[in-house]
């Protein structure tokens, strides 16, 4: 074999056979042995026993052996093959609608046959459509046969054989302890693993697929140790890190409170204080800051931001949109600048000469407050000494950006020794049972009230058809004085429709509503473009804003009180409620229209009519979770990482509470164990809990 093709610039001949079925497996996550023990069957085949015809029932699926009493291929009322196996007992039909000329040849009549199918009615008597069929009188299996999750075109078969050469050779020794298994009642591992890929026959079938039987109990527990396990080791890892302290210098934070138009909500003092308390320490903060939509989480950003600098640190601001940075820029350079804070600003879009200029203040620390996009975390943005990393809509961000972010601390000879305090801030309730399974080692503050003299927004379902009313409310809207968004119609798919869509919104609404100002605003303008739109919004010098979801977060106009959404059918529960919340910000009724297309999906219908029927953010999300699930709820179904493969949080919380007794045993007396144990269970997922 030639060098270049060693080097694996061509594939070799005559090998790609086994590569591509590893391949397939990797698609599976499918590596080690240990994957392989672990990739545990979804269902089970029973071809353990034979029963006899008369016995059959539709709706089960069997096993009966027989002769073919009748084989003929029938036209009516199409080309079939039609057979009938008869035993001691009595008949069953056989059907199949395509078939080759060898299944007709082994149906000849005469030949004793095993099959195996669902039983329906058919027309005379029961029957199966294209049942398995072999050979009558083999050997019965004595274990029921998995059925493992596949991807496509890897056969159960080859999956079953690739598991059951793994378990051969895999290490199954037990990682929890004599102890833990003793006093949880638990299956040592070997045993519960060789059960679930080959249960005996006579273990109840309910208890195998439901996931009651002894042996899934020890799986899941396992799974769920595991994750706490991680997450202790996470916050022990974390109290290692250094941070430094910084406490808070009084006067800058009295002149902030005395400068606020408005006074702070109890909710929004108690958390304050909490990120207060945490900025002292010197090990770094993880703080998430929960708040519904219009609660008020900048201004609480506000003061953490303050207290870093006047211990004389520098602060990032990071928010997921341009527009939204923006406007955390202005209101914060409002507030800030007055007091004497230096506060700059960055983004993707600055032209070369500010951003050269943004760079050297953030390097030499005279910039004491950065607000920004995801270029804050590139590689060339060196701070002088960032003390406090804050992200608004963390939910927005990727795992591996919030890491980076921490690696803009401060460091001493090349190593990074000092760790910024990360504050995350999101609008979507993580539920708290989530929130303690999944979120790392996060602590959580939540503002759970909304700004005195606020009415809740009134939310109305209105069928496409009405449009024309639609339309009359928003001018009656504006004659008072008052402003609107019109979102546009969500098109997932192609960015290029989604941009013709608003584009053509635009228009018809211009053309619809002479007497407006009507402006457009969406991802694909320029930044500059975008400012100017929403600088003409904030100033009222607009008056409708047609917009595509660019606006979903943050975006914060008091005097906007009516938004209407288009299509309102396409958009996610967490979506609808976080565009409702642009309005009900200032102290008029707003209104929020839910503009739908008839007819509506069952799963559109009820999310719909939640956004109807409340305006709580937690309610929302709870609901969001029921008609999701959690993967897709926290957004980590994209990251391909799956959350819990066996144990569910909601139903196990038997076992999710003893696996949280569990960890500090495990730690404390069997730390061998416990890191057995994370090496089974996790692997590359560590990184995904940490942050
Ligand atoms: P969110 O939590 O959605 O990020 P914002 O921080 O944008 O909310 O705040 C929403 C609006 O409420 C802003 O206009 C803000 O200035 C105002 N606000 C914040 N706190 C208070 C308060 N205690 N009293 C009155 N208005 C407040
Ligand atoms: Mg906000």
């Amino acid at each position: 074999m030639s060098a270049s093709r060693a080097t694996g610039a061509r594939l070799p001949l005559g090998q790609p056979a086994t590569s591509l079925l590893q391949r397939k497996l990797e698609r599976l996550g499918l590596r080690d042995p240990s994957d392989f023990v672990v990739h545990l069957p979804l269902r089970y085949e029973d071809e353990t026993r034979l029963v006899p015809i008369l016995s059959l029932a539709p709706g089960m699926t069997a096993q009966v052996e027989g002769e073919v009493v009748r084989s003929e291929v029938q036209y009516r009322p199409r080309r079939q093959l039609h057979a009938v196996l008869q035993d001691d007992s009595g008949q069953l039909a056989l059907r199949w609608l395509n078939f080759y000329p060898s299944q007709q040849k082994q149906l000849s009549e005469g030949n004793r046959l095993r099959v195996r199918g669902e039983v329906r009615n058919g027309f005379g008597g029961h029957e199966m459509v294209h049942p398995k069929v072999s050979r009558a009188g083999g050997d019965l299996p004595q274990a029921l046969t998995p059925v493992y999750p596949t991807t496509d075109g890897l056969t159960q078969a080859s999956l079953r054989k690739a598991i059951d050469q793994a378990l051969q050779t895999a290490d199954l020794s037990d990682t929890l302890p004599e102890e833990v298994r003793q006093q949880y009642q638990l299956l040592p591992f070997a045993q519960a693993i060789r059960m679930l890929h080959h249960p005996p026959a006579q273990v109840s079938y309910a208890e195998l697929v439901e996931r009651g039987h002894p042996a899934w109990e020890r799986i899941k527990f396992d799974e769920l140790l595991a994750q706490q396990l991680s997450l202790a080791a996470a916050r022990a890892a974390r109290r290692r890190q250094k941070a430094r302290e910084l406490p808070p210098n009084g006067v800058l934070l009295k002149r902030l409170r005395a400068s606020l138009p408005f006074r702070l909500t109890d909710a929004q003092e108690r958390v304050i204080q909490e990120i207060s308390s945490d900025l002292c320490r010197n090990f770094p903060m993880h703080r998430l800051l929960q708040g519904d939509v219009g609660s008020g989480k900048t201004v609480v950003a506000a003061f953490a931001a303050a207290q870093a600098i006047s211990a004389g640190s520098q602060v990032a601001l990071m928010a997921p949109t341009e527009i939204l940075a923006e406007q955390h820029f202005r209101k914060l350079a409002s507030w800030l600048q007055p007091l004497g804070v230096n506060v700059a600003w960055l983004t993707g879009s600055l032209s070369v000469k500010s951003r050269r200029q943004a760079m050297a203040a953030i390097e030499s620390g005279e910039a004491q407050l950065v607000v920004g996009t995801q270029a804050l975390i590139q590689d060339k943005v060196a701070f002088d000494n960032l003390g406090l990393a804050i992200l608004d809509e963390q939910h927005r961000f990727g795992v591996g950006q919030r890491l980076q972010l921490s690696r803009k601390g401060e460091a001493h000879e090349g190593v990074l020794a000092l760790i910024p305090h990360q504050l995350n801030m999101s609008a979507t309730p993580i539920p708290r049972t989530l929130a303690m399974t999944f979120f790392a080692d996060l602590d959580v503050s939540a503002i759970d009230e909304l700004p005195p003299g606020r009415s809740p927004v009134l939310t109305k379902l209105i069928a496409d058809t009405r449009r024309d009313e639609v339309l009359g409310s928003v001018t009656a809207e504006v004659r008072q004085g008052r402003q609107a968004y019109w979102v546009c119609p969500l098109v997932e798919e192609s960015e290029v429709l989604q941009l013709q869509t608003a584009v053509d919104t635009h228009a018809r609404l211009v053309q619809a509503l002479p007497d407006l100002r009507i402006a457009l605003i969406h991802g694909k303008m320029a930044a500059a473009d975008k400012q100017q739109v929403m600088q003409g919004f904030r100033d009222g010098h607009v008056d409708l804003l047609v917009a595509t979801t660019v606006i979903e977060v943050g975006v914060d106009v008091p005097n906007a009180s009516l938004m209407i959404i288009e299509h309102a059918e396409r958009f996610g529960l967490a979506q609808l409620h976080q565009l409702r919340g642009r309005v009900g910000r200032g102290s008029a009724q707003s209104i929020c229209v839910l503009m739908y297309q008839a007819p509506l999906s069952a799963i559109a219908r009820q999310r719909l009519r939640a956004m109807y029927e409340t305006t709580d953010g937690f309610e929302i999300a709870r609901r969001d979770l029921d008609l999701r699930g959690p993967g897709e709820f926290l957004g980590v179904r994209q990251s391909g990482q799956e959350l819990l493969r066996f144990a569910s949080i909601e139903t196990d919380t038997r076992l999710v509470v003893q696996a949280q007794e569990a960890v500090a045993v495990m730690r404390d007396c069997f730390p061998e164990h416990a890191r057995a144990h994370l090496r089974r269970w996790m692997r590359d997922r560590q990184d995904f809990l940490r942050s």
